[in-house]
């Protein structure tokens, strides 16, 4: 085989597992190429929210929120069961010390939020915080006309054209004026942004998981780590006993490239990919995702075709949002409702046949195997999120934000995303939905309301559904009559935000064949690897933290062959 190029590692895939092994290989002293198929940096990571699960960390102690690794194994005892371990231990053993290694030499820095509880905060080892950890915001004029390489979060997480809201920015938004210090927080970034749109195409106050990939982004220009961009993975060369290297197309040109250490594959696992959800997701009503759509299951093809095993030993083969899904124009938006609506106080989700199904405030993963399982039984898909006027007013309704004016909701109404009526009956009529039942169901939801007890599913019984639920309204965050007319519902169906079923690997991320063994020079992280977590999902961060550790588990693999034998993996367990 003759090589166009060498380099030590070949990295595919410029999202969160993929930058973070290209920067820790930079570090190690290693000559890397990272290879990007399209023109931007970030994939699904820069539309995500960026957290990180991580358990024991020593920025979770720093933030007065300490967590405990043998807490967290029990944890994950309780919710997984024995399985998976050697990758679970190479995981919690590897968490601190990867965090703490890009935190001394790196602007990738994260901080752990005073509350964000684990999705089943009643299982033994449970964090209500301290675990899930939230990357620091980041000033994307620092990367100057650069900053157009980062893709940027969906349209619908943006407000005014462009501007980023965090979590912590939506009271201040939504209520200016309800005191000094909200009026000059909300003044100030607005300010901000109108300064930035007179020079970018978009707010440069990053946070969240573009605020990651900005951070990583810039922490690789300023090694001058080389990014190869509209540089497409095509198949991986296999020899004798290792993969050596890749075959790339290049813009319009293919070559050859070796990788002398090894190949890393972080190209965002399949979720976007048909013909793969077919093969692996059997008849699961999920024909919608929310992944990016160039994550389509190239890396993991080619290792298939390399001789990889797949690990489809999982309860859930992917992880869902329920996403209502808006179209005007040809275009289509895969909205996931994920924490703004949900979980609030007057909002319930009914089937068909006009009835509850599930929590509602459980988190979005749940939310969807609940309406998997009475989709068995009673069409279910789509669900219908069901809410009156007062909570359009006060929270907002998927793509409707909080106090949507009147054109808004009718520009809605016109177009089919969401729907109204005077009456419940009227409602259900208009969506298709058992009328007798829906009044029925409303009635006993809002008895509940008035107890603050959810006497048939809980909602708001546990601290994550209050979390995100109106800690102002009493007694229960998460209950509040339905009562005032009009009445509206949107559509919502399962989507994939990204698979769990990939790559066999072991517990330093090196791809395994179909007999168990690692294959020499071969490495996965990102959702290219199977999912440690079997399906269960088990808190916030649950696929970025594993890709942040176990990119730094192959770089640390590679770099114990290239540097000093043992000195990397001693890092690994200090
Ligand atoms: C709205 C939303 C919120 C989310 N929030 C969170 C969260 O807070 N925490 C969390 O843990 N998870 C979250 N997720 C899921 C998370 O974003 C993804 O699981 C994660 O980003 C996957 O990272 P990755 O590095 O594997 O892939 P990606 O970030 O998708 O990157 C893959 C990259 O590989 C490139 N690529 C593809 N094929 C090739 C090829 N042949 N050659 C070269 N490059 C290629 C792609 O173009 C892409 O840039 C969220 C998802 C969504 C949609």
């Amino acid at each position: 085989m003759r090589f166009d190029r060498e380099v030590d590692v070949l990295v595919f895939g410029a999202g969160m597992g993929g930058m973070t092994a290209a920067l820790i290989g930079s570090l190690e002293g290693l000559d890397v190429l990272l290879c990007e198929k399209t023109t931007q940096v970030g994939g699904t990571t820069s539309t995500s929210a960026g957290t990180v699960w991580i358990p024991g960390s020593s920025q979770a102690a720093r933030d007065g929120v300490p967590d405990s690794i043998d807490d967290a194994r029990r944890f994950l005892d309780a919710e997984i069961g024995p399985r998976a371990l050697a990758v679970r231990d190479a995981f919690l053993a590897a968490g601190p010390a990867a965090l703490d290694y890009l935190d001394a030499r790196t602007e990738v820095k994260f901080r752990a939020p005073p509350r964000h509880p684990d999705y089943h905060p009643n299982q033994p080892g449970r964090a209500l915080a301290g675990r899930a950890l939230a990357p620091l915001a980041f000033d994307g004029r620092l990367l100057g006309k650069d900053f157009a390489r980062v893709r940027p979060p969906i349209a619908p997480f943006m407000v005014l054209g462009g501007m980023m809201v965090g979590k912590d920015d939506i009271p201040v938004l939504l209520k200016p004026f309800a005191s000094w210090r909200s009026f000059a927080a909300a003044t100030k970034l607005l300010l901000r942004h109108a300064g930035d749109r007179l020079r970018f195409s978009r707010g440069t106050r990053l946070v969240m998981g573009n605020a990651l990939v900005a951070r990583l982004y810039y922490c690789l220009k300023q090694r001058d780590v080389p990014i190869a961009f509209d540089a497409k993975l095509v198949t991986l060369v296999r020899g004798k006993d290792r993969v050596e290297g890749a075959v790339i197309d290049i813009g319009d040109k293919r070559q050859t490239f070796r990788a002398r250490r090894g190949v890393i594959l972080a190209t965002g696992g399949f979720a976007p990919n048909a013909a793969l959800r077919a093969e692996f997701m059997g008849n699961v009503p999920a024909a919608h995702s929310n992944a990016f759509g160039g994550a389509s299951g190239d890396g993991f093809q080619a290792a298939r075709a390399a001789g990889a095993a797949v690990d489809d030993d999982h309860v859930s083969p992917a992880f869902y949002f329920p996403s209502s899904i808006h179209k005007t124009d040809g275009a289509e938006t895969v909205y996931p409702h994920i924490l703004l609506d949900r979980a609030k106080p007057g909002l319930i989700a009914v089937n068909q046949d006009g009835r509850r199904f599930v929590n509602e405030s459980d988190s979005y993963h749940d939310f969807v195997e609940g309406m998997l399982r009475a989709n068995a039984v009673t069409p279910s898909v789509p669900a219908w999120l069901i809410c009156d006027r007062a909570f359009m007013r006060d929270y907002g309704l998927g793509l409707l934000h909080p106090g949507a004016s009147a054109r808004t909701i009718e520009r809605y109404i016109a177009d089919g995303y969401l729907h109204r009526g005077e009456t419940l009956i009227a409602l259900a009529q208009g969506i298709g939905v058992d009328a007798k039942n829906l009044a029925a169901t409303v009635e006993q939801h809002n008895r509940y309301a008035v107890t603050g007890i959810d006497e048939a599913f809980g909602k708001g019984g546990t601290e994550y559904n209050q979390f995100n639920g109106d800690p102002a309204n009493k007694p229960n965050p998460c209950l509040r009559p339905i009562a005032q007319p009009p009445f509206f519902a949107v559509a919502v169906y399962p989507s994939t935000m990204g698979t769990c079923v990939g790559l066999a690997t072991d517990g330093d991320a090196r791809v395994l064949d179909g007999n168990g063994a690692a294959i020499a020079g071969l490495y996965a992280c990102g959702n290219d690897m199977a999912s440690l977590f079997r399906g269960v999902y088990v808190g916030p961060g649950i696929t970025l933290g594993p890709a942040l550790v176990f990119a730094y588990r192959a770089v640390m693999h590679l770099a114990s062959n290239a540097v000093e034998a043992g000195d990397a993996r001693k890092r690994i367990s200090a």
